[in-house]
């Protein structure tokens, strides 16, 4: 019966890969023949690696598939501080190309077996003389595993220049280690039935080879061969968006600000109006146990407060015991005359915002990073002295009715004012 598996071969290898790459935790790894760069779009999903790079003789194979390798939404959407660029080349594995050194891991997964037995000594010198990576990753077919595939007269595929026993693809393997400096371990996947693995092997033979003195003996090699040679065509290249660029991490943090400022403004001004439907309801029941305006301003206090630390603690993780004494931190109301009328805006210090919401502190670093940050982004409405984001009241501005809101006891004096604009405090407007 013909041999099937399970997951099929191809995803075998390529999962022996994957988990080298979790083991070691490689940055830089290159795929040599890297076809439909099928095992490149399983890679660019761990985060360990930093550059990933595929390499096929065939270009117009690499760039069928190559666009599925640009990073969807999600990470412009919620980029993290990983890093990822990817580039692919049109080249071959016989010639050297200095863009292709110092790297982690290259991976050779059913290449070999396309060379002819000259090409493979150019692949060797090239692969394990110039490009001395760390690592390499090499599996062809085992040909003492064929006679289990029923049928099959010569080698699995039309373009294959030879098929190797496993004493011809260790001959080779070891000759490359004395040579280039590497040692090489033995696997393979594809497991033949029971009772036979041991006489016929893995399908798919795999050498792991590991340059003797590792990452050190990087800098020594390379001091023997300073030409620089660029003999591959670049088809494509792309950076994942990464926080560590500053013009990204400036963009998120900017609409993490804007998103936040305004959800604490509508929480405050939620609980404001609560609070002034209670003191209504108070006074029409004629409970004069304070004096209206002692018991508002006693409200107000405990309002503003609680206002501020539960928008801070509900949506930001943060305990309200804490919060309830930043007393320095409130929100409150400012206004700004513009040219025809006047607007009135909800004061948010960074002070909360940095306090309150963990992503903006962890972006930021420290708060005269954010008011810095801020300063530069043309989206945010800074107060003049640059303390707090100031959020539109778009309410006020429909309604356009300030004794309302004075008589509603939400009249505030703002400390803030603006350079182009003129921010006016709010009861004396009113
Ligand atoms: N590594 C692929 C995978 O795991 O999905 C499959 C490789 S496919 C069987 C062999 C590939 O080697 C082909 O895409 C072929 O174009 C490429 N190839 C053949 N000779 C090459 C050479 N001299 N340099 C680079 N790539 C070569």
């Amino acid at each position: 019966m013909e041999p099937t598996f399970s997951p099929p071969l191809h995803m075998q290898r390529h999962q022996f890969v994957i988990d080298f790459v979790k083991r070691n935790k490689t940055q830089k790894v290159v795929d040599l023949g890297c076809s439909e760069c099928s095992l490149l779009k399983k890679l660019k999903f761990h985060r360990e690696i930093e550059l990933l790079v595929g390499v096929d003789i065939n270009g117009a194979k690499v760039k069928r598939k190559m666009h599925g390798l640009a990073p969807i939404s999600s990470y412009y959407l919620q980029p993290t501080y990983d890093q990822l660029r990817i580039e692919l080349y049109q080249g071959s594995v016989t010639q050297k190309d200095v863009r292709l050194r110092g790297f982690d891991l290259a991976t050779c997964i059913e290449l070999i077996e396309h060379l002819t037995l000259a090409d493979v000594e150019r692949f060797s010198e090239v692969v394990f003389g110039y490009m001395t990576p760390v690592a390499v990753i090499v599996s062809t077919p085992n040909s003492e595993f064929n006679p289990l595939f029923p049928g099959l007269t010569g080698f699995r595929h039309s373009d294959h220049k030879f098929e190797w026993t496993r004493a011809e693809f260790k001959s080779w393997a070891l000759k490359v280690c004395l040579e280039y400096g590497y040692e090489v371990d033995f696997t393979g996947v594809g497991q033949a039935p029971p009772g036979q693995q041991e006489r016929v092997g893995f399908c798919s033979q795999i050498g792991v080879f590991h340059r003797l003195g590792g990452r050190d003996s990087c800098d020594m090699l390379y001091g023997d061969d300073a030409e620089d040679m660029f003999s591959y065509t670049l088809l494509y290249s792309i950076n994942y968006p990464s926080l560590r660029d500053q013009n990204i991490l400036r963009r998120v943090l900017v609409s993490e600000v804007l998103y936040w400022a305004e959800k604490l403004k509508g929480r405050w001004l939620e609980q404001k109006r609560d609070y002034s439907f209670t003191l209504c309801q108070t006074e029409r029941r004629g409970e004069e146990c304070l004096g209206v305006s002692e018991r508002r301003m006693e409200m107000e206090n405990k309002q503003t407060a609680y206002a501020t630390a539960a928008c801070g603690a509900e949506m930001c993780g943060r305990g309200v015991a804490e919060d309830t004494e930043r007393k320095d931190e409130e929100l409150s109301w400012t206004n700004v005359q513009g040219q025809h009328e006047l607007h009135r805006f909800v004061s948010v210090p960074l002070a909360v915002l940095w306090y309150r919401c963990p992503k903006v502190s962890a972006l930021s670093g420290n708060l005269t990073n954010l008011k810095h940050i801020l300063m530069e982004a043309p989206e945010v409405k800074l107060s003049q002295d640059g303390s707090a984001v100031l959020v539109q009241d778009q309410g006020f501005e429909e309604k356009g009715d300030c004794n309302d809101l004075e008589d509603s006891g939400y009249a505030e004096a703002s400390q803030y004012s603006h350079s182009d604009e003129q921010e006016e405090a709010w009861d004396t407007n009113v």
